[in-house]
């Protein structure tokens, strides 16, 4: 895909005046990102390297997304820091090292089917969608879900949007190779198991109370699943029903 970064360094390579005489560059290109923002996210993507994360196509596709166009941008001197940051709603953008995370044990193939639960900001989406995946988000709460759909469609990010309970996935397009879910589950999913190709792959958060572990969940068969516990997270929780403005 191309996306906006590719666009900006394309862009600067280039003569920039040849392109305003074409056209106003705030028309192809409306949301310029400073040249400060990509030096940050390289040493962001440093970071998450030191910290663990060791696939290459995670560590590229983090280095890709510009993190600081999914937040208010009262927040964007912080975009590159490694934590979650509130997006409305009572919710989070999560944070970078859980996103890349979640996204290494999902393991994604070229082409790979994958539902995200919780679109939330559109971050994550950009993620999975950088590494070269089909997706299907879906997203309980109105307010965000109109605004993060009109970002990912004005940043180029194919994804395909919809206003939905997680807890119920979408069967219309099931099954699918990879699911993630972006909210800390405190009951199994058991429709979105059902989903899951088998020899496919769920991230989920999940735990009774407060403290909730990433499981790496493998459908073996049928019937049979391989539950793997990649550790402590946090996330905001998972709760049943649309919420409407
Ligand atoms: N992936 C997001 C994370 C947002 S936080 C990002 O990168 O920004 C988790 C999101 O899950 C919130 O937006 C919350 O509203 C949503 N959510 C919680 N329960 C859900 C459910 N049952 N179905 C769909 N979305 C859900």
């Amino acid at each position: 895909m191309e996306n906006i970064v590719n666009f900006v360094q394309k862009v600067s390579s280039r003569s920039i005046d040849e392109l305003k005489k074409r056209t106003a560059i705030d028309d192809i290109f409306p949301q310029k990102e400073d040249s400060k923002y990509i030096a940050r996210r390289k040493k962001l993507v440093e970071l998450l390297r030191k910290k663990g994360i060791s696939s290459q196509l995670v560590l590229d596709a983090i280095g890709k997304v510009p993190r600081q166009f999914f937040m208010p941008e009262s927040l964007s001197e912080l975009a590159y820091e490694d934590k979650p940051l509130p997006i409305g709603a009572g919710q989070t953008i999560s944070q970078p090292f859980t996103v890349a995370k979640e996204t290494e044990i999902l393991d994604i193939q070229k082409n790979d089917k994958v539902l995200e639960i919780g679109t939330g900001s559109g971050y994550q989406a950009a993620v999975l969608l950088e590494c070269g995946c089909h997706l299907f988000s879906l997203e309980r709460q109105e307010v965000l879900y109109n605004p993060t759909k009109k970002r990912l469609n004005d940043l180029e990010y194919k994804a395909t949007c919809l206003l939905k309970d997680g807890f119920e996935g979408l069967i219309e397009e099931a099954p699918f190779d990879k699911i993630m879910v972006t909210a800390g589950a405190s009951e199994i999913p058991n429709k979105l198991l059902r989903q899951l190709k088998i020899g496919g792959i769920m991230a989920l958060p999940f735990g009774e109370g407060e403290q909730k572990r990433l499981y790496r969940i493998r459908r073996l068969s049928e019937t049979d699943f391989e539950k793997m516990d990649c550790g402590p997270c946090a996330f905001v929780p998972m709760l049943k029903g649309i919420n409407r403005k």
